[in-house]
């Protein structure tokens, strides 16, 4: 069966654009997921609109999944290796090694915050450990925070951060080279630089952060944390093997009203575009590049 749109991703923005869609009451809509995402990582949003005091990636994700089925939108757990064009039809290959075809692609594959397998960190991810400064620095005001990261991305995320709170320690886990510059600028600005790695984080309660505790034994006591460890693999691989326009950061390029990509009738939506990485946006794209595929389906179906 060739479906009229099928969604890679089924996140915030796929979940998004997937209501959107199904809203129209008549196309053939599949959403494919492999279930990793960022939001399936983070236990609490803090700047959703609605949301004031908080709602987790899995809430959410698993109310988006309702809300299309009940517009008749398909779900299959995969995750897609292989995408080719021909002939006007997209063929995606999965690791589960079914193939599919749609008239119309969506990549809302989203990046991967990378982070070492810290034991407790998983646990704190968005209730007192945070990855984005625009969205969470709010959450440290005046608190004891660590920034656990590597090299220069971790050193200039302490930077950014240093207004919100006079406490703040950054721990270069991976001992990755810091330029002296960088180093005096955390000395100006009061932030304690650790040159060591982290064994754990220890957690109180409820995803709060209480320390760190290094491999030297150390105990580093903290109320909030952040990960800065940079290099963010963006899933921008579909979306390169079927010729769209890549940006030098990964990122797809795609139309800024439509959110089409160079490719005809392939749309991005979400972190995998140029943009701010926040939910909130993931799902005005969603909505936006929902709008434009049925434009398309319609002129097709003509
Ligand atoms: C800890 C943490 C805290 C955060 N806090 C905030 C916050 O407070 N406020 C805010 O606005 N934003 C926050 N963010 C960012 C927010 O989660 C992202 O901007 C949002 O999830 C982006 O949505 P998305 O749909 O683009 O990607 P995702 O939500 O990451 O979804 C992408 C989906 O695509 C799937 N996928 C990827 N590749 C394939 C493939 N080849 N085949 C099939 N499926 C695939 C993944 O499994 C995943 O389910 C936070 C992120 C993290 C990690």
């Amino acid at each position: 069966m060739i479906h009229d749109c099928i969604i890679v991703g089924g996140g915030i923005a796929g979940l998004q654009a997937a209501i959107q869609l199904g809203r129209y009451s008549e196309h053939k809509v599949l959403v494919i997921d492999s279930g990793e995402g960022r939001s399936n990582l983070c236990r609490s949003y803090h700047n959703i609109l609605g949301f004031p005091d908080g709602i987790s990636g899995e809430e959410l994700r698993k109310r988006g999944v309702q809300h299309a089925k009940a517009y008749g939108i398909s779900f299959i757990h995969d995750r897609i290796s292989r995408a080719h064009k021909k002939e006007g039809v997209f063929t995606l290959t999965g690791d589960s090694g079914a193939m599919y075809e749609s008239r119309t692609l969506l990549l809302a594959t989203g990046l991967t915050d990378r982070h070492p397998e810290l034991p407790g960190l998983k646990n704190t991810l968005g209730i007192s450990v945070y990855v984005c400064p625009d969205c969470d620095g709010y959450e440290i005001k005046n608190k004891k925070t660590i920034i656990m990261g590597s090299g220069t991305a971790g050193a200039n995320m302490a930077r950014i951060l240093s207004s919100r709170t006079p406490e703040m320690v950054y721990i270069n886990h991976e001992q990755t080279e810091v330029p002296s510059e960088i180093l005096q600028k955390l000395k100006d600005k009061k932030i304690e630089y650790i040159n060591e790695p982290i064994e754990k984080v220890q957690e109180q309660e409820d995803g709060m952060i209480s320390a760190v505790i290094l491999n030297s034994g150390r105990v580093v006591e903290a109320e909030r944390g952040f990960i800065a460890f940079g290099n963010n693999p963006v899933h921008s691989e579909l979306a390169e093997q079927l010729g769209a326009e890549i940006a030098d950061n990964k990122h797809v390029v795609a139309d800024a009203r439509s959110r089409m990509t160079s490719v005809e009738n392939l749309w991005i939506a979400g972190d995998l575009g140029i943009h701010s990485e926040q939910a909130a946006v993931a799902m005005g794209d969603g909505v936006l590049s929902g709008i434009w595929i049925n434009k398309a389906l319609h002129k097709m179906k003509k």
